[in-house]
């Protein structure tokens, strides 16, 4: 039984862990959500040296304007610029997944 419980408890922390990158991802705004997706599937750089991605959060008050996260959203913005209904983008957001 302790196998199971343990392994209950290691994934009940992977479904809280999960719940909170969504409820975190649903508060960005349409812009964020669209560089964090763009990002994810589009950068080929390398995280430790390459891409300062994860070395900033939204909200972050001492982020520059030149990093890769600013770069992700300035595109995301020219996207949403474009195609400014919602529906379009959730549409342009579902045809990357495809990717
Ligand atoms: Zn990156």
């Amino acid at each position: 039984m302790s196998n199971i419980d343990d392994r209950i408890k290691i994934l009940t922390q992977q479904i809280e862990k999960l719940k909170k990158e969504k409820r975190e991802f649903e508060n960005l705004n349409p812009a964020q959500r669209l560089a964090e997706v763009l990002h994810k599937r589009f950068c080929t750089w390398n995280h430790t040296d390459g891409c300062s991605w994860y070395y900033h959060k939204w909200g972050d008050t001492d982020i520059s304007q030149d990093t890769d996260r600013t770069k992700w959203l300035d595109k995301a913005s020219a996207i949403i610029r474009l195609y400014p209904a919602k529906e379009e983008i959730d549409k342009f957001l579902k045809a990357i997944e495809v990717l």
